[in-house]
């Protein structure tokens, strides 16, 4: 059987092409190891003709590869950044086509998860929240056991339903903040999770009413995988708000079983009789109607501990 080589120089011959052009062809491009691997393999359905008319591509490849190896300041290729070229054939011609490397792949991934996790009017020290920098004490602990369960869950289970956490406590001790490095892991297992201010969001969704935006505006956070409400209670609530906004978006976490969280200052019990009972006088019927949504969605769960703003 002829070599490739010979072969090669055989097609060559019969081009047009000029001297040049003969010389890059034979002593770089079809001198490639993987060049000369791919036509072997593919020599059942690639004639001489056809890898002729490659010929550009085949030249193409091999100098997209040798930028790659100068780039990455040795001849190994597997140290590529961004797109390494690969040979592919269609109908009896060969092509280029650019895939990603493993760290193109990586960096991918990094800022896919980034994309998914949402925060709107949240503080940049919360959204750069984690684990490693979380304060581990006593009073913690139980807590900070109920979010890595709940991650362990949906990293087990990741399309059930799995209860949120209605977190209750004082102002500044870290309730935004442990729900924030959670929001990340989360993010980071494929989770599109949104960390709404609640009380910023009401002053949107109020705002939205002039410009027709209410109902793309609710979507968004009805829709999302999961969301979690921050600062509850701390909106200035209005009847509008409570049975048209937030009554519809927990009814439809609800019935499509969509995980939720909430921050709030408030226990339930004072969310329920203090926070949106007392809208227009008394409506205790009102309020427990969004009571038993939060409750189906969240298990309650005090925090406590010192305030840990501006020290
Ligand atoms: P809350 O939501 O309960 O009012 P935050 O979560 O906003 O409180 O926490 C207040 C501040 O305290 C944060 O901005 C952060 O500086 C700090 N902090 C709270 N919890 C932690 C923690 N677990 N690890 C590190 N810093 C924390
Ligand atoms: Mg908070």
């Amino acid at each position: 059987m002829e070599s490739i080589q010979d072969h090669l120089a055989k097609l060559m011959n019969k081009s047009e092409l000029s001297k040049q052009y003969q010389t890059i062809l034979k002593e770089k491009v079809f001198a490639d190891p993987d060049v000369q691997a791919f036509i072997k393999a593919h020599k059942d359905s690639l004639d001489r003709e056809g890898v002729l008319k490659s010929a550009s591509k085949l030249y193409e490849f091999v100098q997209e590869k040798e930028k790659i190896q100068k780039a990455a300041g040795d001849t190994s290729v597997s140290v590529v950044q961004g797109h390494y070229p690969r040979l592919v054939y269609h109908n009896k011609r060969i092509l280029v086509e650019y895939v990603p490397s493993q760290d193109e792949i990586n960096r991918r991934k990094i800022a896919a998860a980034k994309n998914r996790f949402k925060p709107y009017h949240i503080s940049q020290e919360v959204t750069e929240a984690n684990f490693d920098d979380l304060y581990y004490t006593d009073d913690r602990m139980p807590i900070i056991d109920k979010v890595i369960s709940f991650i362990e869950k949906t990293k087990e289970n990741p399309d059930d339903f799995h209860q949120g956490i209605y977190l209750q406590g004082s102002f500044g001790v870290g309730k935004t903040y442990i729900l924030g490095a959670m929001a990340k892991v989360l993010a980071d297992l494929g989770k599109e999770v949104s960390l709404v201010h609640f009380p910023s969001f009401s002053v949107e969704i109020k705002a939205a009413i002039g410009d027709n935006t209410v109902e793309a505006k609710l979507n968004q956070f009805k829709e999302t995988e999961i969301l979690i409400l921050d600062d509850i209670g701390a909106e200035s609530m209005t009847a509008w708000l409570r049975d048209d906004i937030l009554s519809t978006l927990l009814q439809y976490r609800m019935q499509h079983n969509l995980p939720t969280f909430f921050t709030s200052n408030f226990s339930m019990k004072q969310l329920e009789e203090e926070h949106l009972a007392q809208v227009r006088g008394n409506e205790p019927v009102k309020a427990a109607r969004i009571m038993e949504r939060i409750r189906y969605l969240a298990k309650e769960v005090e925090m406590t501990g010192k305030n840990h703003r501006n020290k």
